[in-house]
């Protein structure tokens, strides 16, 4: 049998077809390969997606977040809180910069962020003499975090709001688009993410002018009226323009793709509710998700077993994330809120992501479910 794609980007570039190839070749032909028109174009569209006046396209998700953190002034003393079930890019850029990264916990069910251990993590800045800062909240799987208790939680601290919504930009909580709440929104056009381009490539959204502005300077090595004036310390973090212009392409069917994949992760869900050893991923209410990544997780069963079973069947699949960050040799030496972080240790354990793209049709649907269900009752019962 055919073995299944985790993410299909062929059925995607087949669908978009020769739009594609015209796009990249009108780059070609203009030659304006940093900083071209396209650019900017994509910079007003996705601003104007997501109902934000400002963005500003840059070289990937994390570039994104040190940018924002740059532009945050961040530097040593400082403490930024981070959630530790998560990509490694913000706690790795908070400690970049010489700050440092105090994890926090996740929720059980929307594995995001937990608003409660927000002042555990600023108690524990303070202990370690650190002052706290800000927090970034990391939209996990494609769910937005839970702004509101986040936003009363980080004003309460005096800490500004980032936004890691590399996997969830297109999604939406109580009609608050991702890109609009916090200081920054980040994300990330990396080939995984929903929206995505063919290498790396990144953005961030601000409602701030200034802020903007500082932004769009340090992705220019901190230029200020030309390139050779330089009045701020940057980086070399620009989108390349064929980059753009692909976005731009993809852009154009991203609705209609967010669309598709909520159907497949309903008929996931549907088919797969009331197992006793898997529970299915929650959409907290009020809130949409752009399903970067379909999560179960796992009850009592072995999930290396698990997966292997999947894997015999012609199912791949994955594990987001294998061990939370504060157990990460690089971070491990990092203060965590409240000493420990049980759900993130718990969550890291027993999540499996399934195959998840727009463009999973309802044979090979079939084929994931069944091999899901039959892996799921083969290593249920040999743990029992
Ligand atoms: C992918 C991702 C990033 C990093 O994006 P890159 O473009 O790969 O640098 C940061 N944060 C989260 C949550 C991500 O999923």
């Amino acid at each position: 049998m055919k073995s299944i794609p985790f993410i299909d980007l062929a059925a995607q570039r087949s669908r978009l077809g020769s739009r594609l190839d015209a796009a990249i070749a009108k780059v070609l032909d203009h030659g304006a390969f940093v900083m071209g028109p396209e650019v900017n174009l994509l910079e007003e569209k996705i601003a104007e997606h997501c109902g934000v006046p400002n963005a500003i396209a840059c070289s990937s998700g994390t570039d994104a977040i040190l940018l924002a953190l740059m532009a945050l002034d961040v530097g040593p003393g400082d403490a930024v809180l981070v959630p530790s079930f998560s990509f490694v890019a913000p706690a790795e850029m908070v400690a970049l910069l010489g700050a440092t990264p105090v994890f926090l916990d996740a929720l059980e069910q929307s594995f995001n962020l937990d608003p409660l251990s927000i002042a555990l993590g600023v108690a524990e800045a303070r202990s370690a003499d650190l002052s706290p800062v800000g927090v970034i909240a990391v939209d996990l799987f494609g769910q937005a975090s839970d702004c509101e208790a986040i936003e009363a939680a980080a004003e309460q601290f005096g800490l500004w709001l980032v936004c890691d919504s590399a996997q969830s930009f297109g999604a939406e909580r109580r009609g608050r688009k991702v890109g609009t709440v916090g200081k920054i929104t980040t994300t990330s056009f990396y080939p995984a993410k929903p929206l995505s381009c063919y290498g790396d490539g990144g953005a961030l959204f601000t409602g701030d002018r200034e802020l903007a502005a500082r932004i769009r300077s340090m992705v220019v090595h901190g230029m200020g009226e030309n390139r050779y004036d330089n009045v701020r310390i940057g980086i070399n973090g620009r989108l390349d323009t064929i980059q753009a212009a692909i976005l731009i392409e993809k852009l154009g069917i991203f609705e209609e793709e967010l669309a598709l994949r909520n159907e497949i992760a309903a008929s996931y869900s549907a088919r797969l509710a009331g197992s006793n050893t898997l529970a299915t991923p929650v959409v907290e209410n009020g809130a949409t998700s752009t399903w970067a990544q379909y999560t179960l997780r796992l009850n009592g069963i072995d999930r290396d077993e698990f997966r292997a079973s999947l894997q015999a069947c012609g199912v791949p699949s994955a594990i987001h994330y294998p061990a939370p960050l504060h157990r990460q040799p690089a971070y491990r030496d990092y203060p965590v809120a409240g000493g420990e972080l049980p759900v993130s240790e718990r969550l890291s354990r027993a999540v499996v992501s399934l195959p998840m793209h727009p463009y999973i049709d309802p044979i090979v649907l079939d084929r994931i479910v069944g091999a899901v269900v039959s892996s799921a009752e083969a290593c249920g019962s040999q743990a029992r």
